[in-house]
């Protein structure tokens, strides 16, 4: 059993709404802040609308979503998770406004809260460096959708203490996921390894190596991935992708992470993805 009862969630967006919703199926108090008022109506609709069609398919029990229920908070005010063991950042992915929000978390959290960033790329150390409490800063990384991925990778930032780092995997684990233990490294573990994949396959089709489709087909079927790499690409969004691609590049220094120029053209011309209805494919 953790000491940690209590989670506040910063940021009520699609990972937001995800973690909060989990860690109260789970069991824990919980406090969703955004900013934006709207935002936080959306999130509350869609997480009860989640609910109720988890216990229609007979996912949940009526029980278990009225605690739930019962364990979330939707706050608009920062200092209202003061007394939070524990604060997952789900934010906006940039820099000025994570550094920004753990300066003003670590100095309304209790002093032994630890503070821990869901972010996809910005280094934990440099995150943790904007609070007084470095080693009681890490990161929580879920994958999306939350209620669906079995995984959080941890990231250990140069000052997070070891006895932290168990605290979130038991969270982690209570919140019925698997937690993995990387360093902080640009892209952690994950997108280490799927981006480069994504952007080789982005290659063959630029270098006329096969049609996409018979890229998709031949990982899909050959390596036994549930789908392509360039329909994943188009699902992701190819400007995540390609933001991603600079981030492992500028951190590592190394050709090999250099982003293709078609994946760079496409993003130049509004070809997101699925988000934008084309991409790879047409949706
Ligand atoms: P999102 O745009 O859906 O949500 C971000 C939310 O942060 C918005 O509701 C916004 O109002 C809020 N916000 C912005 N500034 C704030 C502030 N100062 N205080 C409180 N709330 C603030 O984004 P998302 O997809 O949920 O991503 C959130 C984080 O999760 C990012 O760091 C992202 O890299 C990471 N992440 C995303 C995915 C994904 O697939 N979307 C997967 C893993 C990790």
């Amino acid at each position: 059993m953790s000491d940690i009862h209590t989670i506040g969630v910063v940021g009520a967006g699609q990972m937001g709404r995800g973690i909060a919703q989990v860690a109260a199926l789970s069991g824990f108090k919980v406090y969703l802040f955004d900013l934006n008022k709207e935002i936080l109506e959306n999130s509350q609709n869609f997480i009860e609308n989640q609910f109720s069609k988890g216990v229609s398919k007979e996912k949940y029990t009526q029980e278990l979503v009225d605690s739930a229920k019962d364990n979330l908070n939707y706050i608009i005010d920062l200092k209202n998770m003061s007394h939070c063991d524990l604060v997952v950042e789900a934010a906006t992915e940039k820099k000025e406004i994570k550094f920004q929000i753990f300066k003003d978390l670590d100095k309304a959290l209790k002093q032994d809260a630890i503070l821990a960033s869901n972010t996809s790329s910005i280094s934990i150390t440099e995150i943790a460096a904007q609070t007084s409490r470095p080693e009681r800063v890490c990161g929580m990384h879920f994958m999306n959708p939350v209620p669906v991925m079995k995984l959080v990778e941890g990231i250990k930032g140069l000052e997070t203490d070891e006895e932290v780092f168990s605290q979130v995997k038991t969270v982690s684990e209570k919140m019925g996921k698997t937690f993995v233990s990387s360093n902080d490294v640009p892209g952690f573990i994950v997108n280490r390894v799927l981006m480069p994949m994504i952007n080789e396959a982005v290659y063959a089709v630029y270098e006329g190596i096969a049609s996409i489709e018979d890229i998709d087909a031949a990982m899909k079927l050959g390596t036994n991935q549930p789908m392509g790499p360039l329909t994943l690409a188009d699902f992701i969004g190819l400007d995540t992708c390609l933001y991603i691609m600079e981030v492992l590049y500028d951190g590592l220094g190394d050709t090999k992470y250099r982003p293709c120029p078609l994946l760079k053209k496409y993003v130049a011309s509004g070809r997101l993805g699925k988000k934008t209805k084309k991409g790879f494919y047409q949706y």
